[in-house]
């Protein structure tokens, strides 16, 4: 008999984004004529740079001639690519980063949940932040690692809570824990970390041996120059930390899929009788056994976002970005409510001072814009909202307009 695994029966209700586009679809339906703008799920609207495009073009004309015709690539990624990203996104900020640390994927969804797999099964302390991107916690209950659901909270896990009181940045907590998620600049709220902030991490983490994994996907919004763009700008962090970046929010990659996964070399983990395990021989492994690769127009087309061409475009596309937040920003100050993020990040973290999901029902029926209900990025994200400025200004500004009216 076929067992299933179990596990999927704990996670909990739907996927945030599916009950939202459930609530839109009926409220589409009963309202066919309504104009509905979307700053809900943090989707890419801009189209790709032209620096990129185009060596994506010249990229695919090669695969059609037998001269210059690629088959398989490395797994880990060309050497173009991981040699610019290690000299652009790394070393250039004075991080100690080498191309062969540096994991061409398809995406950091897939990495933040694959990593798991270099773990211990059970056992293992892990603590999440409140409120932040689902996907860390739903996979860790679809890989075992949590018990059941109680009251919006898996037992087994350690909650980060971001609030107000913390300026939703976590401190590390009291008790030791093995396995750290952070996520900065923050999803949902915006926040961004301090390197004050960051060393007290990796502080914990050595004093732990813990690990942290450092999802850095909205790093390119970061414009305050005090602000760590990386985990291995912290002292220390290279002997605690894996990073995670994108070009989904960096580049408008969403739909092309490319990001990569940095595994420094000594950074270790433990067999249960204390012998030192280093990470970067598994997770090669692992990368090279179950991932044939990006593919090589994809790949050509990231190097491109390092090229001066490509790093100048991919920077507006992010200002513009940046400004679409500012307004929303302003848009919500205006209206006397007290919101953060949107600074260093395309989301606008508000507070409702009600429940998440009602204010969401709120603003689509009476101003026809989706957000997204806080709640669904865990306890503390309740009584707020989150605010994508990935939109078209015009749209930006007319959804702006609709909120100050209804409410
Ligand atoms: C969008 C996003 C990612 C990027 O995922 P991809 O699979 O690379 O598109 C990763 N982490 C967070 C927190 C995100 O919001």
């Amino acid at each position: 008999m076929i067992l299933v695994n179990e596990n999927f029966s704990k996670l909990q209700a739907s996927y945030l984004f599916s009950e939202i586009a459930k609530r839109v679809r009926a409220y589409q339906e009963a309202t066919p004529d309504a104009a509905i703008i979307r700053l809900g799920i943090g989707d890419v609207t801009l189209p790709l740079a032209p620096a990129c495009l185009e060596a994506m073009h010249r990229a695919v004309d090669e695969l059609g001639h037998s001269a210059t015709f690629r088959g398989y690539g490395p797994e880990q990624g060309y050497a173009f690519l991981r040699e610019a990203i290690a000299q652009n996104d790394y070393q250039a900020r004075g991080c100690d980063i080498a191309p062969d640390e540096i994991f061409v994927s398809d995406g950091s969804k897939c990495d933040c949940a694959n990593i798991q797999e270099l773990f211990a099964g059970e056992g293992l302390r892990i603590a999440i932040p409140d409120p932040v991107y689902p996907v860390y916690v739903d996979t860790n209950v679809m890989a075992g690692r949590t018990g059941p659901a109680r009251d919006g909270r898996y037992d087994g896990l350690v909650y980060l809570e971001g609030t107000a009181a913390n300026g939703f940045v976590p401190a590390p907590p009291a008790e030791p824990v093995d396995l750290i998620y952070l996520c900065f600049p923050n999803n949902p709220t915006g926040a961004v970390a301090t390197r004050e902030q960051l060393q007290a991490w990796v502080d914990y983490a050595r004093a732990n041996k813990a690990l942290i994994l450092f999802d850095a996907a909205y790093e390119a919004f970061i414009r305050d120059p005090a602000i760590p763009h990386s985990i291995y700008e912290i002292p220390g962090a290279r002997d605690c930390a894996i990073e995670f970046r994108s070009f989904s929010k960096k580049a408008g990659f969403t739909g092309v899929r490319c990001a990569f996964t940095v595994v420094p070399k000594g950074l270790l983990a433990y067999a249960k009788d204390g012998t030192a395990v280093p990470l970067h021989p598994m997770w090669n492994r692992r990368h090279t056994t179950k991932f044939n690769g990006v593919s090589y127009p994809v790949q050509r087309a990231a190097e491109a976002v390092y090229s001066a061409d490509g790093a100048c475009q991919t920077t507006q596309q992010v200002d513009y970005y940046l400004g679409n937040a500012k307004l929303i920003r302003a848009g919500i100050r205006a209206l006397g409510l007290d919101c953060v993020g949107g600074d260093n990040s395309p989301y606008v973290w508000v507070n409702v001072r009600g429940d998440s999901w009602a204010f969401f029902d709120r603003l689509l029926h009476a101003a026809q814009v989706v957000t997204t209900p806080g709640a669904g990025f865990g306890k503390c994200g309740e009584g707020y909202i989150r605010i994508s400025a990935f939109n078209d200004r015009a749209k930006v500004q007319e959804a702006m307009g609709r909120i100050a009216q209804a409410l």
